[in-house]
C-alpha cells in the first residue's frame, strides 16, 4: 500500500462517522497545488546534476499551509502528497490556524558537500519561491534538511520579497528561530505519553517504555519520560537497538550518542539486540520514533505493549492498525503524538510577524497548553463515538476543515 493510500483510508474510515458526502470527500481529499521542478546544479567537480523537486499545497482553508522540506533519495510525487494530507489533519487536530503542504528533493544529501548542499537548496527555492511566503505556505525541516538550510532558505526567498524571517521556520534560534523548536516533538510525545497514561489511570513508575529511534524525536522523548519517572527500558537506532530491564541511564545514552556523531554503536551500558527485537519486547508502552511502515502484518502479533504512540509519521501499516485496535492497543496517532514539532513551528511564525521572542519557558508552557487541549479533545470524541483515537483524531480534524471551506465559500 503506497503511503498516499493509507492516509486517505484514515480519512475515509473518520469521512464515513461524519456522513461526509462523496462529492466533499474528493474536495477535502484532492491537493490544491503539485508542483514539480528541475533543479540543475553544477557539483564541485564542475559537473551538472539535475534532480527533481516538489512542492505540494494540500488545503489552505484554515490558513496558510504548512510542512516541511524533505532531502532524501526516496522523496517521490506520492509521499510528498501524503505527507501534505496528513499536515492538514494534524494541524487541524492540534487547532493550528493552517493548512497543510510538504516538499522535498530526490537527493541524498550526504552524498552532497556542504557547499553544493547550498547551491541545491537556493536553487530549489529559486524555482518554487513565488509559491511559498508567509502568508501562503511556510516550509520547515523535515528529514535530511536541518535549521541550517531553513536559513539559506529564508536568505534566497528575501532576495525575490524582502525582509520576513516568517517566510520559513526551523532557523536557529538565535537567527529568528524559537527556543526550544529542536526539542518540541520529543517532548510533545513525552507531554502525551503521561496525559495519556493519566487517563488509562496508569503510574509513569509502573511504565516501562520501548522507542525505537534515537535522533530528534526519539532522544527528546527518551528525556523527557525518564525525567517524568517512566522506566526507558530499551532505545534504538539506526546501528541496533539497546536494552535494560532494569531502565537506560537516558542522560548517559544522551551524552554519548552526541559525542558520537549521534549513533549509539559502542553503547555498552544495555544489552545490543536487534529493532526487530525491540518491537516486541514485554513492555508497557512503545514508541516508534524512526521510520514509518516499521509496524506491519509480519510483526504485529509480536507486540506485547498495549500503549503505542506514533512519534514517527505513518509507522503502523492500516492492516495492523486494525489488529491492534481489535486486540484492544490505545494508540496515539501520528498526527496528535508528533504535533509538537509544527506547534512551535507555529510559535516561531508568530513571533517572527510580532518581531518579539518568546523565552523557553513561554515555549514549553503554550506548547503544554495547546497538545493536552487536543489530546482532551481527541480523547473525549473516541469515548463519545467508541471509535479509536485514530479516528476520532481524524474525525476532528475533517469537521474542523470541512467547516472552514464551507464557510469561505466554495
Ligand atoms: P532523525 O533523523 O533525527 O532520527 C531518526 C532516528 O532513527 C535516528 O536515530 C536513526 O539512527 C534512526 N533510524 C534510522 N533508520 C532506522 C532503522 N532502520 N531502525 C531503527 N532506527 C533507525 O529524525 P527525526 O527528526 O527524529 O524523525 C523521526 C521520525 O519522526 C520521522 O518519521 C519524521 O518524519 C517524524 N517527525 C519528526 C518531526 C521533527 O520535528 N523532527 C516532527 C514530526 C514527525
Amino acid at each position: 500500500m503506497k503511503a498516499s493510500e493509507a492516509t486517505q483510508l484514515y480519512f475515509e474510515n473518520a469521512a464515513d462517522k461524519v456522513d461526509l458526502d462523496d462529492r466533499m470527500r474528493k474536495l477535502l481529499l484532492a491537493a490544491k497545488r503539485e508542483v514539480q521542478v528541475q533543479v540543475a546544479v553544477e557539483l564541485d567537480n564542475g559537473e551538472i546534476e539535475t534532480l527533481v523537486g516538489y512542492r505540494v499545497q494540500h488545503d489552505n482553508s484554515r490558513g496558510p499551509m504548512k510542512g516541511g522540506l524533505r532531502f532524501h533519495p526516496d522523496v517521490d510525487l506520492d509521499e510528498v502528497r501524503s505527507l501534505a494530507a496528513l499536515m492538514t489533519w494534524k494541524c487541524a487536530v492540534v487547532n493550528l490556524p493552517y493548512g497543510g503542504a510538504k516538499g522535498g528533493i530526490c537527493v541524498d544529501p550526504k552524498k552532497l558537500s556542504h557547499k553544493e548542499l547550498e547551491r541545491v537548496t537556493r536553487k530549489f527555492v529559486d524555482q518554487i519561491h513565488d509559491i511559498f511566503g508567509p502568508h501562503t505556505d511556510i516550509p520547515a525541516p523535515d528529514m535530511g534538511t536541518n535549521h541550517e538550510i531553513m536559513s539559506w532558505i529564508r536568505n534566497q526567498w528575501e532576495k525575490y520579497h524582502g525582509f520576513n524571517p516568517a517566510c520559513v521556520t526551523g532557523k536557529p534560534a538565535e537567527h529568528y528561530g524559537a527556543e526550544g523548536r529542536e526539542e518540541a516533538t520529543g517532548r510533545g510525545v513525552g507531554i502525551l505519553a503521561f496525559k495519556l497514561l493519566g487517563r488509562l489511570g496508569r503510574k509513569p513508575k509502573d511504565t516501562r517504555v520501548a522507542i525505537q529511534g534515537f535522533g530528534n524525536v526519539g532522544m527528546h522523548a527518551a528525556k523527557f519520560l525518564h525525567e517524568a519517572d517512566f522506566k526507558v527500558v530499551a532505545i534504538s537506532d539506526v546501528s541496533g537497538a539497546y536494552y535494560r530491564p532494569e531502565g537506560i541511564d537516558v542522560a548517559k545514552a544522551l551524552h554519548y550518542s552526541l559525542n558520537h556523531g549521534r549513533s549509539l554503536t559502542g553503547f555498552e551500558e544495555a544489552e545490543r539486540i536487534s529493532n526487530t527485537e525491540l518491537i516486541g519486547l514485554n513492555v508497557e508502552m512503545l514508541i516508534p520514533a524512526a521510520l514509518g511502515g516499521v509496524i506491519t502484518m509480519d510483526n504485529v502479533n509480536q507486540i506485547r505493549a498495549n500503549i503505542i504512540l506514533e512519534g514517527a509519521n505513518g509507522p503502523i501499516h492500516p492492516d495492523a492498525d486494525r489488529i491492534l485496535n481489535e486486540r484492544g492497543v490505545t494508540i496515539l496517532p501520528d498526527i496528535v503524538a508528533n504535533a509538537g514539532g509544527v506547534t512551535v513551528s507555529y510559535f516561531e511564525w508568530v513571533q517572527n510577524l510580532q518581531h518579539y521572542k518568546w523565552g523557553l519557558n513561554r515555549v514549553r508552557q503554550e506548547l503544554d497548553h495547546v497538545l493536552t487541549q487536543a489530546f482532551d479533545q481527541v480523547w473525549q470524541e473516541a469515548n463519545d463515538r467508541q471509535v479509536s483515537l485514530r479516528t476520532a483524531a481524524y474525525v476532528i480534524a475533517i469537521r474542523r476543515v470541512h467547516r472552514a471551506t464551507v464557510l469561505a465559500g466554495i
